[in-house]
């Protein structure tokens, strides 16, 4: 994916792709979240696909794009930093080790299974151990014919000058407010404004963790909808109890209060859970209002309590089982 804010270095490539002049190994580097990776993968398939369309991007339905999306694609080879073998902590340290580093080059060495380039994408680059370093500068110095080494980095000075004076570098800045909000608001994110100051002005990171709390409104969703599928509620209280308090109360709140709107309005006034309408259409029926009320009350008394006195699990039990009786 070529991101509006990385047409200039999207056309840089191209140029010297069609001159025949592409380098042997490019560093991307930039702040964490502008979108390198994305533009790694966008210039890896350029170079695969078999029919680029007019701008050079990847067609996306050739036989060498298909391969690409099923990640079997035997000229693209893709490195990330991984935890060291056998390690017992929890939290190890990723890098990138030699042993990976020499496996990438031995295949670099190998001629092309379709005839066309070779090419590697090392994320983080600036992981690799200094013998990984050393490993891979023989193929940074004579790699072979049709070969593109992407290293992708947001702390290009913590790579050896060694690697970084063989690679051409390429440089992506964060985008402007203006073009990031504009994009992220055609990305469907409803307050964009407040995620990409969450996320320090990077509109990637401002989506990823949009999309992170979609999948836990998710499940909110399924738990308090379990009980009209026949399920029991109670199994997500766990789950549940693990979110940060203030966010997920104040979900529940949306649906209270989109539990009262469509029972005391008309039946299309605009909710907050539209994706959930009939179903809340089905518990606003079966539901006393009064009791909702109460629920609505009780809600705020957990958001205005102290998190430290509460049992997390044990309220949200409480709550789904109160729910469920509505
Ligand atoms: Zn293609």
């Amino acid at each position: 994916m070529i991101y509006p804010w990385q047409q200039e270095q999207w056309r840089k490539m191209m140029q010297l792709k069609q001159a025949q002049r592409m380098p042997h190994a490019i560093l991307l580097y930039g702040e964490e979240g502008s979108g390198k990776s994305g533009f790694a993968q966008s210039l890896s398939a350029s170079l695969l696909c078999d029919q680029p369309t007019q701008n050079g991007e990847a067609c996306g339905s050739c036989n060498s794009c298909h391969l690409i999306a099923a990640q079997t694609h035997p000229d693209l080879t893709y490195l990330k930093p991984v935890p060291p073998e056998k390690t017992k902590s929890k939290k190890p340290v990723l890098n990138i080790r030699i042993d990976e580093i020499r496996k990438l080059c031995n295949k670099l060495t190998t001629s092309s299974q379709y005839e066309g380039y070779r090419v590697a994408i090392i994320e983080n680059a600036d992981k690799m151990l200094v013998q990984a370093a050393n490993a891979l500068l023989k193929t940074l110095e004579e790699p072979g014919a049709q070969t593109l080494l992407i290293l992708v980095s947001s702390r290009p000075h913590r790579l050896p000058i060694t690697v970084r004076s063989r690679c051409q570098s390429l440089r992506f800045p964060m985008p402007s407010e203006k073009v990031a909000l504009a994009w992220l608001q055609a990305q469907g994110l409803k307050s964009p404004e407040i995620a990409l100051k969450y996320a320090h002005g990077a509109p990637l990171i401002a989506l990823n963790q949009h999309e992170e709390t979609m999948e836990q409104r998710e499940l909110l969703a399924k738990a308090l909808l379990a009980s009209l599928n026949g399920e029991s509620s109670l199994a997500y209280a766990a789950k549940l109890a693990n979110l940060p308090k203030e966010i997920s109360l104040g979900w529940l709140l949306d649906w209270v209060n989109d539990l009262v709107k469509l029972k005391n309005t008309e039946l299309n006034s605009p909710v907050i859970n539209e994706k959930n309408r009939p179903q809340l259409q089905k518990l606003a029926q079966k539901s006393d209002l009064k009791r909702v009320f109460a629920y609505h009350d009780l809600v705020i008394s957990y958001i205005r309590k102290e998190t430290i006195a509460l049992n997390l699990q044990l309220i949200w039990e409480n709550l789904l089982i109160s729910w469920d009786s509505l």
